[in-house]
């Protein structure tokens, strides 16, 4: 059996070396952009349920909405050159996971920043499975992509009350994030002043002084409507 790689992967511009042949010289190979985006989008960790979403395919249904869009698309427009990240609030399903990633597959293809997409829940779940009681850190394995990602989305922040020190744990990701510069997206399903009695306020789940600071690092931004899922189901929309 032949063990050569199959013509058909085999770049016809550049011939798999990286430079295409062009007149009084080479040049970078468009298929070199393409692995490098593909090899970024691996490593963002988007969940496949995500994958598809980009602006385009955002369809407001409510002027928070629109405004949201805008806003991502503003946020584009003037990357790398701003320097307080986003937060998402609004109930479930109206698209504020959708939007994030949306804007951080934008940002790794246009400009080839490393990104990085955590649930908050998987974050917690990670970084409490890596503590070292003995030294009393967690595993910088965990930690370093987190903190070194040039955007990084932080969805459903506070579906989990984390503990005290898981608190301070992530209260020291987002300040080192923020002390460097590096963007933070959020989203959270929890606002700040909830719409029904007895439902617990973002503060509730992740406390006050972590709210205080996603005040200082991020434009908050509003999104309401129905839930999308929901209105799929009836049929409204067809994908
Ligand atoms: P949230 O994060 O606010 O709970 P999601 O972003 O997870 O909502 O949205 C749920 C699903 O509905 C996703 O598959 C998303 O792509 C889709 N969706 C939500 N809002 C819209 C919209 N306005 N246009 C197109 N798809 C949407």
């Amino acid at each position: 059996m032949s063990t050569e790689t199959p013509t058909s992967e085999i770049c016809p511009k550049c011939s798999g070396s990286g430079w295409e042949p062009i007149e009084g010289g080479v040049r970078r190979c468009r298929c070199m952009e393409s692995a490098r985006f593909e090899r970024l989008i691996a490593d963002a960790r988007i969940p496949k349920r995500y994958e598809h979403c980009d602006l385009d395919s955002y369809v407001p249904t409510h002027d928070s909405q629109k405004k949201a869009k805008i806003y991502v698309q503003r946020f584009l427009d003037k990357y790398p050159q701003i320097d307080t990240g986003l937060l998402f609030l609004g109930t479930c399903g109206v698209g504020k996971t959708h939007l994030s990633v949306a804007l951080l597959k934008q940002v790794m293809v246009t400009t080839g920043d490393g990104g990085l997409f955590y649930d908050f829940r998987d974050l917690l779940r990670e970084i409490q499975a890596s503590w070292n009681s003995v030294s009393q850190t967690s595993e910088l394995d965990v930690l370093r992509p987190v903190l070194e990602a040039k955007v990084l989305v932080l969805d459903e922040l506070g579906a989990n009350k984390p503990t005290e020190w898981v608190r301070d744990t992530i209260a020291h990701i987002i300040n080192c994030r923020y002390n460097e510069k590096k963007l933070t997206i959020f989203t959270s399903n929890y606002l700040d002043t909830p719409s029904k009695q007895g439902e617990e306020s973002l503060t509730d789940r992740i406390g006050a002084r972590l709210r205080s600071r996603l005040f200082e690092m991020c434009t908050e931004i509003d999104v309401r409507g129905e839930d999308f899922r929901q209105e799929v189901k009836k049929g409204k929309y067809r994908f």
